[in-house]
């Protein structure tokens, strides 16, 4: 379960620090390459217990950058959560 991070990531670093769980790398930690911020998804929580909302996506500044990832089976999901590839926060 996780969010991810699209290419529209502008690295403002903005949702960094706000990550309960520190499952947010900056674009040079980001193990693809792309330079862009990254979602460790083995760690990602989706803010159950933490948040009302993924409090990545509340704190981004750009608009749909930061959209819903595939679920695991198995993985505490938000009930909240939305189709795969949707923005976290529509504005
Ligand atoms: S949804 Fe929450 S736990 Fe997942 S990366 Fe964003 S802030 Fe971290
Ligand atoms: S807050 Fe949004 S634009 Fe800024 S680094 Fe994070 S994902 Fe990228």
């Amino acid at each position: 379960m996780a969010v991810k991070i699209t290419d529209i990531c502008i690295s403002c670093d903005s949702c960094l620090d706000e990550c309960p769980v520190d499952a947010i790398v900056d674009n040079d930690d980001n193990p693809t390459g792309e330079d862009v911020y990254f979602v460790q998804s083995d760690k990602c929580v989706e803010c159950v217990g933490h948040n009302d909302e993924p409090a990545c996506a509340s704190a981004c500044p750009t608009d749909g950058c930061i959209v819903w990832d595939e679920k695991s089976s198995g993985s505490v999901q938000s009930p909240n959560r939305g189709e795969v590839g949707s923005p976290v926060v529509d504005d």
